[in-house]
C-alpha cells in the first residue's frame, strides 16, 4: 500500500496576523480536502519559528500596523515563504497579509514606507478614508454564482497592482484596492486579498481554487447544502448595503 503524506496546510503567524479570525480559512481548506478523503495537517508556526519547506498552502490573515512590521521583518528574515513560492506552493494572504507580500505598505500616521516581501506586485499607500463594511466583488474570470465574492474589508491602505499583478476581483458594493475598482491580486500561485470572513468560509469555489493551486490537480465539486445557506445569507446581507 502506498502511503499518500497529508497535505500540509501552514498558517503563518497568528499572535500577530490573527486578529480577524482569518485562521478559519485553514479550517476551511483542511475541512474541504478531508471531505473528499485527503489527510490533512495545519501547522500553525509563530516568529522565531522557522516557517516549514514542506507545505502546499501558506495562509496570512489581517493584522494591526505594528504587529504588521514585524511580521514582515520575521517573515523576511526567514525566507521560507520566498521558497515556498519557488517550489511551487499556494500561497494566500488576506489584508495585512496581502499588504505585507506587496512590494511596499506604509502604516500609522507618519506614513513610513515599509519594505514588503514583493511575492506579489502591488504597493500599498494610506488611503483618504478607512474601508470598513461588507464587501462583494466579481472574480474576473468566474461565470455564474461562483463568481460573486463576499466578505468583510477593515484597512485603512489601497493598493495599487503593478504590471505582475492581476486584479482578483471588480467591486461591486465596497472599496477593496480602492482607487480604480479592482480587488486583490493574482500571479502564479500567490493571492493577495482584502476580505475577512473568513472569505473561503464565505466563498467556497475560491478555497477550492486555492487547493487547486497548491495541488496542482482538479477537485471534483463538493455539494454541500448548508454552505449554500451560508452564502445565500450573505450575499443578502451585501446586497442589502448596496441597497
Ligand atoms: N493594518 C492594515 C490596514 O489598516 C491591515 C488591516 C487588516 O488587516 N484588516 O490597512
Amino acid at each position: 500500500m502506498t502511503m499518500v503524506a497529508p497535505v500540509e496546510i501552514v498558517l503563518v503567524y497568528q499572535s500577530l496576523l490573527g486578529i480577524y479570525g482569518d485562521r478559519g480559512n485553514a479550517t476551511v481548506l483542511a475541512k474541504r480536502l478531508q471531505w473528499r478523503g485527503y489527510e490533512t495537517t495545519v501547522t500553525v508556526v509563530e516568529p522565531g519559528d522557522a516557517l516549514p519547506d514542506t507545505g502546499q498552502v501558506y495562509l496570512l490573515g489581517g493584522g494591526e500596523d505594528a504587529a504588521q512590521i514585524s511580521a514582515v521583518d520575521a517573515l523576511r528574515a526567514d525566507g521560507g515563504l520566498h521558497r515556498a513560492v519557488d517550489r511551487g506552493a499556494a500561497v494566500f494572504a488576506v489584508c495585512a497579509g496581502y499588504q505585507i507580500i506587496g512590494y511596499s505598505f506604509t502604516v500609522g500616521e507618519r506614513d513610513e514606507e515599509i519594505e514588503g516581501l514583493g511575492l506579489l506586485d502591488v504597493t500599498t499607500t494610506r488611503g483618504p478614508v478607512r474601508a470598513v463594511g461588507e464587501i462583494l466583488t466579481r472574480w474576473h474570470g468566474r461565470e455564474g454564482d461562483d463568481a460573486l465574492l463576499t466578505g468583510f474589508e477593515n484597512h485603512g491602505g489601497y493598493t495599487t497592482l503593478g504590471p505582475s499583478a492581476t486584479p482578483l476581483a471588480r467591486v461591486e458594493v465596497g472599496v477593496g484596492n480602492a482607487a480604480d475598482g479592482t480587488e486583490g491580486a493574482i500571479d502564479g500561485s500567490v493571492i493577495g486579498t482584502y476580505p475577512h470572513g473568513p472569505v473561503l468560509a464565505r466563498n467556497p469555489a475560491l478555497a477550492d481554487h486555492v487547493l487547486q493551486l497548491a495541488l496542482g490537480e482538479e477537485l471534483a465539486p463538493l455539494p454541500r447544502p448548508e454552505i449554500d445557506e451560508l452564502r445565500r445569507q450573505r450575499l443578502a446581507a451585501v446586497l442589502k448595503r448596496k441597497g
